[in-house]
């Protein structure tokens, strides 16, 4: 059999699926797992696909099954098991073999790889779609050499998600960019996907719905504009049946949410660069107030149940609509606004409508919405997104509606920790004198740090002490 044209070592959820998404699309590929077992049953469940898939059992064998110059992805965990694995390649390697770490690496990790591998080939990429995604086409975000990403566009492209024929795969810097705009994709993610819990809560306890007109609500959204994978599948979960006790699936998962730091690092790294993106943080930090199962009923008890319900009157399932196309347009406006700040900051020129366009399809957050924030960021590409005149006159046209939701959740004792930060946002983003005269005027009196005068006036401090 003749060389594979690249190679894959992590046969799991995500690196048997791009080994056959690889193989489907027409390129020879080795594939290697630290327990054999898993390599030769995925050879043996690959059909059509195995004549093209050359499984082998040691790492020689792998990397002597590929074509040179070689390219060989890496799909294991983050961490420690990237750095061995780069370690046991790089002894085996030649010098102009390209290693590709396709993981959910935290970007300085990357970094640090791409300065230690030197002259050596390295690329960080950022896959997103999860299994399907990687099985028939991920969204990808390249970083590193741009001549290293050359090498095996051809190969990326072609298994990439596809929107009305343009592929979702990008090379998007140097070094960690790849994997950092990765990084800013699932916080935009975690905050999507809260405001649509949110949404979900308002409509369960506040509007006293059922999980099926709730699923109805959520699929006639994702007609309009909010369409978007995330609202098609919140439908979906809202519409299903536990087989098991014939209820509604959603009344039998508790209520504490997972995560596996992504998000995590995207807020700790916003704080590094001073960039306000409070709707993601607030995300994160419902996900773990979720986790405090205990506490919360134990506050519930102290407390008392909140009154929940709101008169229809004062709220609709419109209004909800209106408040999530709102709050949604402010949370991406957040995700982009800390790419540019990154970019400045770490001089990577990141692409912004680029990146719009790549998370178009095969990602999680893919949604009607990104092509027009494509071609706002292509026109505008400085500025926050919120500004955009398409997006300000959206924000014009339903920025009440959020207002009436955050109003009426407080009233009821229903918390919409995301979907208020991205009204607080808003209006702390159209308020040209905020109140920080004050920490300043503060700060000076306790610390003697002194502030600037409106006036441009020499006198820098206050007549605290007289
Ligand atoms: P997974 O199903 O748990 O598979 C992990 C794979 O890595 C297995 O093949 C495992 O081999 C191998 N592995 C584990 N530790 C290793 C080590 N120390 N040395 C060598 N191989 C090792 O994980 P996954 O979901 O495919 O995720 C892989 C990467 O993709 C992660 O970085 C993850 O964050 C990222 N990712 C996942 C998703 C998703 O939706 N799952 C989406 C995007 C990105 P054995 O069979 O021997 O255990």
């Amino acid at each position: 059999m003749s060389k594979a044209e690249i190679g894959l070592i992590g046969l799991g959820t995500m690196g048997a699926a791009l080994a056959l998404n690889i193989a489907d699309n027409g390129f020879d590929i080795a594939v290697w797992n630290r327990t054999t077992e898993k390599t030769k049953q995925f050879h043996a469940d690959a059909g059509a696909l195995a004549d093209r898939i050359t499984p082998t059992e040691s790492l020689e064998e792998l990397v002597a099954a590929i074509a040179k110059p070689r390219a060989i992805i890496l799909m294991v965990p983050a961490g420690r098991a990237v750095d061995d694995q780069i370690t046991a390649l790089r002894a085996l390697l030649d010098d102009d073999d390209l290693i590709i770490d396709a993981g959910n690496a935290n970007f300085h990790d990357t970094n640090r790889r791409a300065r230690d591998a030197g002259d050596l080939p390295f690329l960080g990429i950022g896959v997103s779609g999860g299994e399907e995604g990687a099985r028939f086409g991920p969204s990808i975000m390249g970083g590193g050499k741009r001549a290293y990403w050359d090498r095996v566009a051809h190969i990326l492209t072609a298994i990439s998600a596809k929107h009305e024929g343009t592929p979702c795969a990008t090379w998007m810097g140097e070094e960690g960019a790849g994997h950092f705009v990765k990084a800013v994709h699932n916080g935009i993610e975690y905050a999507d996907m809260q405001m649509i819990a949110e949404t979900y809560g308002i409509m369960r306890d506040g509007l006293d719905m059922t999980d099926a007109q709730i699923a109805d609500v959520f699929a006639k959204w994702d007609k309009g504009p909010l369409k978007s994978y995330l609202i098609e599948i919140s439908g979906k979960v809202a519409g299903a049946i536990d087989p098991k006790t014939n209820k509604p699936m959603l009344d039998v998962i508790v209520d504490a949410a997972g995560q596996k730091g992504t998000g995590r690092w995207t807020v700790i790294e916003a704080q590094h660069l001073a960039a306000p993106v409070p709707a993601i943080e607030a995300a994160v930090v419902a996900r773990n107030l979720s986790s405090q199962r205990d506490m919360r009923a134990k506050g519930e008890g102290l407390f008392g149940t909140a009154p929940h319900h709101i008169p229809h009157d004062n709220l609709g399932t419109e209004t909800l609509e209106s408040a999530l196309i709102a709050g949604k347009i402010l949370c991406y406006a957040q995700g982009f606004d800390m790419i540019s700040k990154a970019s400045e900051a770490f001089g990577w020129a990141l692409p912004l409508p680029a990146i719009a366009k790549v998370w178009r399809e095969g990602c999680i957050i893919r949604s009607a919405m990104l092509d027009d924030m494509a071609d706002a960021l292509a026109t505008d590409a400085d500025g926050n997104l919120m500004f955009a005149p398409h997006f300000a006159d959206h924000l014009k046209q339903h920025h009440g509606a959020l207002r009436q939701v955050v109003a009426q959740a407080a009233l009821h004792g229903i918390a919409l920790p995301a979907l208020s930060s991205g009204l607080a946002y808003f209006d702390a983003m159209r308020t040209a004198r905020g109140t920080a005269n004050m920490i300043q005027g503060q700060r000076d009196f306790f610390g003697a740090h002194g502030f600037e005068r409106i006036d441009g006036g020499s006198d820098q401090h206050g007549p605290w002490g007289s």
